[in-house]
Formats: C-alpha cells, structure tokens, sequence
C-alpha cells in the first residue's frame, strides 16, 4: 500500500509518453496526476502573473526559471490530499534539491523516479503528429491514438490542437535542453538509488504494460 504523502516523479524527454501514461497510472491508483508543463499552459491561456512571465521560455522551448516552478510545486504539494504523479518536474538539479528539500518539509517523500526512454528519432516522430485537446488535456496521436472523429476530442468534443512548442524546430531545442539540463537529474536519483527505466518505445499498451509492472512491485 503507498502512503498518503508519497510522490513519484516521471522523468524523460519530451514526447516520451509521461502524459499519456501518468495520467493513465494515477487514475488507475488513485494517485493524484500534476504536470508542471499542464499547469504553466493554463498560466499562461489564463494571463497570470506566473503564465506572463513563463511564455516567452516556453515558446522557445526554454526552460521556466526555476524561482517560478518553486511556488507551483509548493502549491501542489500543499494542496494535495492524496499521494503524487509529478510529471515534469525537476528538470533541473537545482530543481531536484529544492523538491527534496520541500518534501522534508511538509512531510512527504520521493518513494521513486521513473524515467522513460526513448530515441530522439522516435521522440520527433511522435511529438509531430501528437495532437491535445486544450479543455481536458487529452492527448493522441495521429498515428498510433487517433481520435474517434478527425481531430476531435473523444472526451469532451472540443477541436483538438498542437501545441506551439511541438512545431520541428522548438522540438530540436526543447531536445537539447533536455540533454543538456535534465539529463543530470536522472543520475542524481540514480545515485539515491531509486531510478526506475523503463523503455517507451512501441506501441502504448506495451510500454503501459512495462510502466504498470514496475511502478507497482
Ligand atoms: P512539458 O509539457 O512538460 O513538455 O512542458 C512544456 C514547457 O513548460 C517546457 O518546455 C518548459 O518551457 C516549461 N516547463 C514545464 N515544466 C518545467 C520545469 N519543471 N522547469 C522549467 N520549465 C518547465
């Protein structure tokens, strides 16, 4: 059994499958689901003090200073009743230190980091044709989870989008920054000794299938 104050943290480049499948993960357990790239985007649909200042990294495909992701990850764990997915969330090291830190804190604690790989290849291929629904923040794909009616959401019926930072060449960037600055926070829970692999390449079901096994032993 997890406990109530428990976080998981899913790390991984981009277009690897966390939103998809954390989202997924969470409700099949009842964990609570909290993407920092979710939050940012209503931030900035919403014209808040936080979604101004995030726009211009985000449409470059830069990262969010890290002083702003403080305040939405605090929130989040205080206003979290149940344990939690962070999904993109720490990107940085620094990022990573002050989640310890904050956790101590408030008495939670990271039980595990989940990473999911895949090849930059893959991850152009699959963040080009991958389509959001920007009211419930459904997520396909146009090869390998269509919609039910052209790029229409199954949920809520709303004109699914894509997303600006998914165009080629804020892919190549967003790729790079993820090599250059996330990549250190995945030896850092190596080194605490609770990163878990997990391979994202192949069809959904499968790599669900991989995430669901070792999540849960
Ligand atoms: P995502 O949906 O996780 O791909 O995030 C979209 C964009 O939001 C990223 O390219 C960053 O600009 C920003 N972002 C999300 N999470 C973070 C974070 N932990 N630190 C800094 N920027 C972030």
């Amino acid at each position: 059994m997890s406990g109530q104050r428990e976080v998981i943290v899913l790390l991984g480049p981009p277009g690897a499958g966390k939103g998809t499948h954390g989202q997924r993960w969470a409700e099949e357990n009842g964990w609570r689901y909290a993407a920092t790239g979710d939050l940012l985007r209503e931030a900035v649909q919403r014209q808040t003090p936080i979604g101004v200042q995030a726009k211009a990294y985000m449409e470059k495909g830069l990262l969010v200073p890290d002083e702003v992701m403080h305040g939405i990850v605090e929130e989040v764990l205080q206003s979290s009743d149940r344990p939690l997915l962070l999904d993109g969330y720490p990107r940085t090291l620094a990022q990573a230190q002050v989640l310890d830190e904050m956790t101590q804190r408030l008495g939670w604690k990271v039980k595990a980091a989940v990473l999911l790989t895949l090849s930059d290849d893959e991850i152009v291929e699959r963040l080009s044709s991958r389509r959001v629904c920007p009211n419930c923040q459904a997520i396909y794909n146009l090869k390998s989870k269509p919609p039910r009616n052209d790029e229409i959401c199954d949920e809520c019926e709303t004109k699914l989008i894509q997303r600006d930072d998914d165009k080629p060449e804020v892919i190549r960037k967003r790729l790079a920054v993820y090599r250059e600055q996330t990549a250190p926070v995945v030896d850092y829970y190596q080194a605490k000794g609770i990163l878990v692999e997990v391979c994202s390449s192949g069809e959904p079901e499968e790599v669900y299938g991989r995430l669901k096994k070792v999540t849960l032993s």
